[in-house]
């Protein structure tokens, strides 16, 4: 059952593509605000999102921007009609598609029907020697499984897709351990050498670098380990 993330604040219009959604066999969770969408995103996995854009406290764009940090998952924007910088700016901060409201059910289960033939979810992440099986939560070093505890995954899987970008500590701290720890904590330092114990050390090789007074990288070129 594919499962969609619908993010809107109008509770009839909701309701609606809610129920008719369902009838059609998709698994729908609804969120009435922005802030809340992005936990429910955050805590599950989603086939597709759907995203209004005017919302409570925290607006679609933003929304979309920060499901973006951490996911490829597609997302179609609903926004209002004749709002052409909504929709140039959704698909600028990497919406895959838009329907304008009001729109027929029909013209959004094509469209749901569309993008869910087309964008398969990379399950298989993979860098070098290293793959990660996102579904199964499995980690691989030269086809060898690696065994990773939640964070651990989540911290690899993070760089990973953010491949070739340097994610402050602070970035890091806040996708991983959210509340948890103010940003004078080591915990992620501690989590890097976890993870560089179990992927790099065993095998001598080296995915994750450490930019010096910021934060890490995964880039692409794995150096033998110093
Ligand atoms: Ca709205």
């Amino acid at each position: 059952m594919k499962k969609v993330l619908l993010i809107e604040d109008e509770p009839q219009i909701a309701r609606f593509v809610q129920l008719e959604l369902q009838h059609e066999g998709y698994d729908v969770t609804l969120a009435y605000d922005g802030r809340v969408g992005l936990e429910v995103f955050k805590a599950s996995s989603f086939d597709v999102v759907l995203l209004d854009i005017m919302l409570p406290s925290l607006n679609g764009i933003e929304v979309l921007r920060r499901i973006r940090f951490t996911s490829t998952v597609p997302i179609i924007m609903l926004t209002a009609r004749d709002s052409v910088m909504d929709k140039v700016s959704g698909l600028d901060n990497g919406a895959y598609d838009y329907i304008t409201k009001p729109f027929a059910i029909e013209e959004l289960l094509a469209r749901l029907r569309s993008v869910l033939r087309k964008h398969s979810v990379p399950t298989l992440l993979s860098f070098k020697a290293l793959t990660l099986d996102v579904d199964q939560h499995e980690c691989f070093v030269q086809k060898e499984k690696i065994e990773l505890t939640k964070k651990e995954f989540e911290l690899l899987h993070l760089l990973l897709i953010n491949k070739n970008k340097v994610l402050t500590r602070e970035v890091l701290l806040e996708k991983i351990w959210g509340y948890e720890f103010d940003g004078t904590t080591n915990v992620v330092d501690v989590y890097i050498r976890y993870l560089r114990s179990k992927i790099e050390d065993p095998f001598n090789l080296k995915f994750i670098h450490t930019v010096r007074g910021i934060g890490y990288i995964i880039k692409d070129e794995v150096e033998p380990h110093e």
